[in-house]
């Protein structure tokens, strides 16, 4: 699986599958900061701490920027958004999410084994199941934490990637995951 083509075929299992742009890069290119994770809650974002995907319910910045050392490259992926409206927006999402939980499970079965996949919030359901219903999740093979709790900025990342991601852009929206590999 660590050879250039088997790392391609996700690449293009990533394209076929709708992503609008995918890009394998070095780890060392994916930009961990703490003040992404800061925008959760500056301002409040309505997900912290209701979403399992969002912080404070998953891996920290530090946990992430510790175990990001451990792998050497990763696919980037970036979906395009139909609109601002927030069914538009979770369309998006949701292809971002099933995407990335595809290639973990592909990267996974040819051999890389310790792929792992972050996405954007998670929009599997209608509503997330939130922590204080004490319920599990209701896809855990399939939910993935997001980008932002793990204090991965995304904007800077592309730049280094060198695909185009302007977060602010209404009208040419992008939503990102990642499939870190070794
Ligand atoms: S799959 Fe559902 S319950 Fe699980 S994190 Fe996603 S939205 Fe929440």
């Amino acid at each position: 699986m660590k050879d250039k083509k088997s790392f391609e075929q996700l690449v293009k299992h990533a394209l076929d599958g709708g992503a609008a742009r995918a890009v394998l890069i070095d780890s060392d290119q994916i930009i961990v900061d703490d003040r992404v994770r800061l925008k959760c809650r500056v301002p409040l974002c309505a997900h912290y701490n209701r979403n399992l995907t969002c912080p404070p319910n998953t891996l920290t910045v530090s946990e992430f920027r510790e175990i990001l050392k451990n792998y050497s490259r990763a696919l980037l992926l970036q979906v395009k958004g139909t609109g601002c409206e927030d069914e538009d927006v979770r369309q998006a999402e949701l292809k971002v999410q099933n995407l990335i939980s595809e290639l973990e499970t592909k990267a996974l079965m040819e051999g890389n084994y310790f792929a792992a996949g972050f996405a954007t919030r998670c929009r599997l359901c209608p509503e997330c199941v939130g922590v204080q219903s004490g319920e599990p999740c209701r896809h855990p093979f399939k939910a993935r934490p997001s980008l932002d709790a793990a204090g991965v900025d995304i904007f800077r990342t592309s730049k280094n990637a060198g695909v185009p991601f302007n977060p602010l852009d209404r009208d040419e929206l992008y939503f990102a995951g990642i499939l870190l590999l070794s």
